[in-house]
């Protein structure tokens, strides 16, 4: 049987610290699918077109990674695409609580299904979407936080005039 493993997250946008999780991740499973979590009642920063082109543009010769866009729980992603494993990266303790109460929930609901966490590479501990979406909202340069060979002059975002 084939090792699928889903790696899920908002990716808004996707930056060097997820690229080094699945990139770490391609030895242990047959297929990676990146799973983007899409709700259409929840305003993102960057487009769900951007973050799909981005992710496929990074592991374009990677042929065990495909990326797919889900809006609901995870879990019915995972039966949907036959996939026994959850990937999750793992920063801070903070990220440790989290992760746990949903992982150990996750289990007790599909007991088939395992999440895998891999810790951060220490250089990316700090990388986090939130921050970087400030970088880029104010007109700074994050492109130091993004995957190599993805265009910087695309995640500049225009700022809404001051009321
Ligand atoms: P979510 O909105 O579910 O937190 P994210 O897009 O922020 O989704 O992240 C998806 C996954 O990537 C999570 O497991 C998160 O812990 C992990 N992750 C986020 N940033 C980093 C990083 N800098 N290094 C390693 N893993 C990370």
């Amino acid at each position: 049987m084939q090792k699928i493993a889903i790696f899920p997250g908002s990716f808004d946008p996707f930056t060097v610290g997820h690229e080094s999780i699945v990139n770490r991740a391609i030895p242990m499973f047959d297929k990676i699918v990146i799973m983007i979590g899409h709700n259409a009642n929840k305003k993102s920063f960057y487009s769900i077109e951007k973050r799909l082109k981005w992710i496929n543009q990074v592991f374009k010769d990677r042929d065990k990674v495909e990326v797919q866009l889900h809006d609901g729980l995870t879990v019915d992603f995972c039966k949907q695409v036959g996939a026994q494993y959850i990937l999750r990266g793992l920063r801070t303790s903070a990220d440790f609580e989290y992760e746990r109460a949903i992982a150990q929930i996750n289990k007790k609901m599909h007991p088939d299904i395992e999440t895998v966490f891999l810790l951060t590479l220490p250089e990316h501990t700090p990388v986090n979407a939130t921050i970087i979406r400030d970088i880029v909202f104010h007109g700074g340069d994050a492109s130091m936080f993004l995957p190599k060979g993805l265009d910087p002059n695309e995640f500049k975002v225009e700022k809404p005039p001051k009321e």
